[in-house]
């Protein structure tokens, strides 16, 4: 069945919505709309288009959104003056600085500066600590995302092997310590890995979040095997440019039990776990 094999992440982000979406109508009904703040630094044109789709994507929910647009060259003091009014704003339940930041300004001195509480990206040290210690806090987006959809597919996690190629912050690693956290076995595997094909081809679930189009192929897959497609690279095609992952969708698919497509898989999911993320905020300030 060709079609089942495609994890439709649009389809699962739109129930993900749904029950924020319910979620914050209960909350209205005892007079609380949760808020997001959203800070951009500059006119980088990929970040314009992240912010605006979360802005539209918290309407949609009925979290209230405010935006906060800084000029390229404002400083680190005016930055970290504007986040500490936004931890003091009882308004404001989570706060995202969209990265990258420019490069004047020490990106983990601003993202240390987010009271944890309101930290819906997750990157606060103190979320990143608690997350590796299996504590309930708030997680990273496109992680959390991958989960949901493994959850979806897989059902029980437990004793899989699961492989995660890349082992940046906002994805690799703490993509690994969920995994662990469902009882899964986990390899991580990196630039500086040997053998690498070998290591993703005893994988249970394999998460590529490499940056790197179209790199893992049919070869690395043992047969049955559910792929997560985190990757998204923008490649030159007949037609202009297209969007593929790091996966070779078309050469993987049969000898994989389910994939996720790009576009279509794990993007989707990525803003609809920051939706959920500034719903738990709320609470999690409520008490
Ligand atoms: P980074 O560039 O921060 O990290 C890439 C990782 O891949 C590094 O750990 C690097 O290893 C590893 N790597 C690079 N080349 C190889 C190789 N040949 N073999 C094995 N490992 C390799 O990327 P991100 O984690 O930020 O993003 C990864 C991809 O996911 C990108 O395409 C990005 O656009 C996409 N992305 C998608 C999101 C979504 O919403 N769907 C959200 C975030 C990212 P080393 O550490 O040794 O250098």
């Amino acid at each position: 069945d060709r079609l089942a094999k495609r994890i439709d992440g649009k389809q699962v982000s739109s129930q993900v919505l749904a029950e924020v979406s319910e979620a914050v109508q209960q909350l209205q009904q005892q007079g609380i709309q949760p808020g997001l703040a959203v800070v951009l630094v500059g006119e980088d044109p990929a970040s314009q288009v992240y912010v605006r789709n979360k802005v539209l994507r918290a309407a949609e929910v009925g979290i209230r959104s405010i935006e906060h647009r800084l000029p390229a060259d404002t400083d680190e003091s005016s930055l970290l003056a504007l986040i500490e009014t936004l931890n003091q704003d009882p308004q404001v339940n989570g706060i995202l600085v969209q990265l990258p930041l420019p490069a004047a300004i020490d990106e983990n001195r601003v993202l240390e500066a987010i009271d944890p509480l309101k930290d819906v990206d997750g990157f606060h040290s103190q979320n990143v600590g608690g997350l590796s210690q299996g504590r309930e806090v708030l997680t990273p987006c496109t992680p959390a995302g991958c989960m949901r959809l493994l959850r979806q597919t897989c059902g029980e996690l437990s004793g899989l092997h699961a492989v995660v190629v890349g082992r940046s912050n906002i994805v690799g690693k703490p993509m690994a310590a969920l995994l662990l956290q469902a009882d899964c076995s986990v390899t991580l595997v990196h630039s500086r890995s040997r053998d690498i094909e070998r290591l993703c081809r005893d994988a249970d679930i394999l998460v590529a979040a490499v940056g790197r189009p179209q790199m893992i192929k049919r070869d690395w897959i043992k047969p049955g095997a559910v792929v997560i497609d985190v990757g998204i690279n923008r490649i030159q095609a007949d037609t202009g440019t297209r969007l593929v992952g790091d996966v070779d969708y078309d050469d993987v698919y049969d000898q994989a039990a389910a994939i996720t497509p790009v576009p279509g898989g794990v993007g989707p999911m990525t803003i609809a776990m920051l939706m959920q993320n500034t719903l738990t905020a709320a609470r999690m300030q409520l008490g």
